[in-house]
């Protein structure tokens, strides 16, 4: 390594200074010539016998040039073996945080939820489906009626399902014959006893079976109407393309969906407890993409086998494993066969596991040394906990992180659980963490209460065998975020900004750029620190976006 590549003497082998300056054509020639690139590479920055564990706060990226616009930076990543999404962020299981409405929310901004299981199976798989039916590209078993149905019916179909363009069949199923559809102004100001064959439209556009999603859209576009029903050579229906889909592909154009079905990814998270087989079938059953194994230490023989079982029995499931924070635990979970792993113990915004077990290890040092590891073998890493501003991300990135997992960033959200309540005068939502003593007995209004039998952070953090329960998490509240719909835009915004400050125009540039080295870091002294932050102001406000 030259000397100016640690930012401080004269590269040796260049000319001693002269008494008059260079000329300044030759700055460049001469960074090329006699070194370049101020700071410290990553391994260097990552040496924990010199530097110690780090976390995001500990180090800095330096600046790059900038040669094109930050709307130009891709976040695409890729969250496991098989899954791309367009963002880099996933929102955490925990009981504040994920349920369907901020699953659907974040997917359709490009990142991925994981549902969380402190709730029955049924309910967690209700909370997935709702996640699949979102949005689609052909709606593979559109709910159907038959000709005996009533109005009631269909405004029934609507209150459960939130939708009411409703095909009547013969048989009153998919499969059976098409003879009419029904839809929201079928029914309106129309008594409930009133038989549809009275209200159903009859003379329909339809689709015939082979067509393209894009011949169908472009049927469903030319003929204004708002659904397409897709039928085969015998006028039986096949499948339903649906207007308001169209609509959302546009208005989201960054929503994380699955290629084939164009219907939103949904993941969820369960224990390794011989029960969770069962709901893991439920969850499958309501179309889950990719399964979460929720441990603090994920090093165990419980999860081993359980990752084992799970390729064998769902082999398209995308698992992934975890938390980790060692290679020698990583190593562990991908010869069982995980399709991602989960970095982080003791980060967590709630979290106290660093406190009272004294294990763990300090966020950056962790996500670096295991995604260090997984990539060679293929395996996306996700940094989960610690995070609290767009910087942490763009950090755990640069360590390489392939996403990042959030918690308290996202609760407060209007799409996270629970009800706003007042406390010192803030507008707040619970947080809390699945650790807590409070999450363990599920006092909390706001959340989705479980019972005793099935209550995941019992399952997460204790040993049924237990007396006493040991916390590793607290329980408090958070500010009002607003909407993820703007949350989630800021912060996708505001990364493409910090990789372009460093001159990396895309995520996976950036960790190439960190691997060989061409992307620079520093420490940060304790008083470095002070100096990024805020300071000699006698008040201000901070307002993060606009
Ligand atoms: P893109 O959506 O333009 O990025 O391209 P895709 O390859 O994803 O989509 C192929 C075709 O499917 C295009 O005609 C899209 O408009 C359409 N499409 C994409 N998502 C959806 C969806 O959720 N529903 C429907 N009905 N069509 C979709
Ligand atoms: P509608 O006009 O009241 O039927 O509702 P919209 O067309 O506005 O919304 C229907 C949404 O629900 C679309 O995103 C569909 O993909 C989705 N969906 C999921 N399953 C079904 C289903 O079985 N039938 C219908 N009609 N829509 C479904
Ligand atoms: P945050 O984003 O708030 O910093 O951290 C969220 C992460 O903390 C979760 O994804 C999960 O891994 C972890 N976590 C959640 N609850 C607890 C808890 O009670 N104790 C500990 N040790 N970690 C928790």
């Amino acid at each position: 390594m030259s000397p100016i590549a640690n930012g401080t003497a004269t590269p040796a082998g260049a000319p001693p200074r002269a008494a008059e300056a260079l000329p300044a054509s030759e700055a460049i020639a001469y960074l090329e010539q006699y070194g370049r690139g101020d700071g410290l590479s990553l391994a260097e920055l990552m040496d924990s016998r010199k530097n110690g564990g780090l976390t995001y706060n500990d180090f800095l990226m330096l600046p790059g040039k900038i040669d094109f616009p930050a709307s130009e930076v891709s976040l695409q990543t890729r969250v496991t073996r098989n899954i791309l999404l367009n963002a880099p962020f996933l929102s955490s299981p925990m009981d504040t945080v994920t349920e369907d409405r901020m699953a659907i929310a974040i997917a359709l901004h490009g990142g991925l939820g994981i549902i969380h299981h402190n709730c029955s199976p049924e309910e967690q798989a209700a909370m997935v489906r709702k996640v699949k039916k979102f949005e689609n590209g052909f709606i593979p078993e559109p709910l159907c009626l038959g000709p005996d149905g009533v109005v009631g019916d269909v405004l029934r179909v609507k209150e459960k399902f939130g939708f009411c363009g409703v095909p009547i069949t013969a048989n009153g199923k998919i499969g059976g014959k098409l003879l009419g559809i029904v839809t929201g102004r079928d029914v309106q100001f129309r008594a409930e006893s009133t038989p549809l064959t009275e209200v159903m439209t009859k003379d329909i556009v339809t689709g015939d079976a082979g067509l393209s999603l894009e011949q169908a859209n472009t049927i469903l576009r030319d003929s204004k109407k708002g659904k397409l029903p897709i039928i085969d050579k015998e006028g039986n229906l096949v499948s339903l393309v649906a207007r308001s889909d169209l609509l959302k592909n546009q208005n989201y154009p960054l929503a994380s969906k699955v290629p084939s079905s164009k219907q939103l990814y949904c993941g969820a998270a369960i224990g390794t407890r011989p029960g969770d087989r069962d709901r893991l079938k439920l969850l499958v059953e309501a179309g889950l993409d990719v399964v979460v194994l929720d441990s603090s230490q994920g090093n165990s023989i419980f999860q081993i086998e359980f990752v084992k079982w799970i390729k064998q029995t769902f082999p398209k499931l995308d698992v992934i494993g975890g938390n980790v924070v060692t290679r020698e635990q990583a190593a562990q979970l991908i010869a069982a066969g995980v399709d991602g792993l989960r970095i982080g113990m003791g980060s967590g915004s709630i979290c106290i596991t660093q406190e009272v077990m004294a294990v763990g290890r300090p966020q950056g040092t962790a996500v670096n040394a295991v995604s260090e590891f997984a990539s060679r073998f293929g395996v996306p890493t996700i940094a989960d906990g610690g995070i609290s501003n767009i910087g942490h991300i763009a950090k755990a990135l640069s360590l390489g992180a392939n996403a990042v997992m959030m918690g308290g960033m996202l609760a407060g959200t209007t799409e996270s659980p629970g009800e706003y309540f007042y406390h010192e005068g803030k507008r707040v939502k619970l947080y809390r963490g699945m650790g807590s003593i409070e999450a363990m007995e599920h006092t909390a209004g706001g959340a989705k209460a479980g019972t005793a039998a099935n209550n995941a952070a019992t399952a997460r953090y204790f040993s049924e065998t237990d007396t006493v329960k040991v916390a590793q998490g607290v329980s408090g509240d958070v500010q009002d975020k607003g909407s993820v719909n703007k949350f989630v835009p800021y912060l996708y915004t505001g990364l493409q900004h910090s990789l372009q400050d460093s001159g990396i125009r895309s995520v996976v540039a950036l960790q190439e750029g960190a691997r060989d080295g061409t992307v620079r870091f520093e420490l940060r002294t304790a008083s470095a620190q002070i100096e990024g932050g805020v300071h000699g102001l006698n008040s201000y406000t901070k307002r993060l976006f606009a």
